[in-house]
């Protein structure tokens, strides 16, 4: 497959941009005599990379808007947990692709997953066209059956995943320090050594945990895992809120990837990220969406927007966390963290990215395209998703569009009449 982008904006000048198979392949200001099976018009739009969702659960689309405005342990146990209880592998197949229409809507192409029902998540990758990092969800609350059941379970998803797509890349997912036994940590890691794996989890998210295992370990949750020889580039730490000097010191000392959360933070009250401590200690920060539940979306633009507005506010400073610096969280940093060779619009890269209108309201004047788009833009600006060379939008169009809208609205009211019965 070849697709030809003729007169696009990149980089302050037009170019003509050519994709074959999954791959950038020529990008020069007139590629006149060049042939492609698909030519798509550019004028009026610019090329940007796509979005890297580095930390969310994209099934729980199916919960957006269930239960709001709680304090967080009240709206987990008896809200949110009961009702993710009841999902099956086809409703979390279902979440999972309105959760897909959704990024591919607000141009992003690649998601850091964790959620139970693995196989439904890749069926709804693989069908949507998207990348993934799938995580095998571990919890067992020290329970040795419970840890050997899910123990079972990730090493046959790990079998099977690459029936399921290409584009998926399988990770561990030890859900946080409070939920999982040392030992399945212990498990986590070798198996991850062994297997070259990322591993997916949370991190220091609220002050109770932090306190919790101060209390019940003698140390930071950063401390902790660090003494289990689990810092280190393959492990994908998400929120990172509640960390001391030394957990920062030990995070960047390791080459550890923390994931920014604005939205769900902020929506939770779970505490500021301290991204000026932490970039200027050199460590690389992504950014993500977490759940809909606690978000409610899963827009990258928002994301950034939140990222930059909620730091400077928190700081008194408004030249920190700069709008390039939130494009490069949202693009570059996911890309470098699970080691794609994606991230930018350059011959021999993955060809992932997305057409921008720029004559969307929001993006004019366009003095610079990208505090538009961090400042400014809403997701719709998004005119055009690729992903691994392939079109997943063209002119805000998705094929099936409508069904999988109605599909999500018919599961959400049977979750719903099940609750109330
Ligand atoms: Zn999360």
């Amino acid at each position: 497959m070849s697709i030809l982008i003729r007169n696009v904006f990149l980089e302050g000048q037009n170019v003509d941009v050519l994709i074959r198979g999954n791959r950038f392949a020529r990008i020069a200001p007139d590629l006149q005599e060049q042939q492609a099976e698909q030519i798509l018009d550019g004028t009026n739009m610019a090329i940007l990379p796509s979005f890297f969702n580095c930390h969310t659960h994209a099934a729980m689309t199916l919960l957006r808007g269930y239960a709001e405005d709680m304090e967080l342990h009240t709206w987990l146990e008896n809200h949110i947990w009961p009702l993710e209880g009841q999902l099956g592998e086809e409703d979390v197949y279902t979440g999972s692709k309105l959760a897909c229409l959704e990024m591919i809507k607000s141009g992003t192409t690649f998601f850091n997953d964790m959620y139970w029902h693995y196989p439904g998540t890749a069926r709804a990758v693989k069908e949507m066209g998207l990348r993934a990092a799938l995580s095998s969800v571990f919890i067992d609350f020290n329970d040795p059956a419970t840890a050997d059941m899910r123990w079972e379970e990730c090493q046959e998803l790990f079998q099977s995943y690459r029936n399921y797509s290409e584009r998926i890349i399988f990770a561990l997912g030890p859900h946080a320090v409070y939920s999982v036994s040392r030992s399945s940590l212990e498990r986590a890691r070798d198996f991850a050594q062994k297997h070259r794996l990322m591993i997916h989890i949370h991190l220091s998210e609220t002050q109770a945990e932090v306190d919790q295992a101060r209390k019940s370990l003698g140390k930071t949750p950063t401390q902790y895992l660090n003494d289990l020889g689990l810092l280190g580039p393959n492990l994908c730490a998400c929120h990172g809120i509640w960390l001391s000097r030394e957990d920062m010191d030990l995070i960047a000392r390791s080459g550890t990837p923390l994931i920014h959360n604005p939205t769900s933070n902020m929506k939770l009250c779970s505490g500021q990220f301290p991204y000026p401590e932490l970039s200027g200690r050199g460590i690389e920060v992504g950014l993500g969406t977490d759940g809909c539940s606690s978000n409610n979306n899963l827009d990258m633009l928002e994301e950034m927007k939140f990222a930059s507005l909620s730091c400077k506010a928190r700081y008194n400073d408004p030249t920190i966390f700069s709008a390039g610096e939130a494009f490069e969280a949202a693009t570059r940093a996911g890309a470098r963290i699970f080691g794609l060779e994606a991230g930018h619009i350059r011959e021999g890269m993955l060809a992932d990215c997305i057409l921008v209108d720029l004559t969307h309201p929001q993006l004019v004047p366009d003095y610079n395209l990208i505090a538009n788009m961090v400042y400014s833009a809403p997701g719709d600006c998004v005119n055009t998703t690729i992903c691994d060379g392939r079109i997943l939008m063209l002119d805000r169009h998705i094929p099936g569009e409508e069904e999988i809208i109605s599909q999500a609205r018919e599961t959400a009211q049977k979750l719903i009449n099940s609750r109330a019965n």
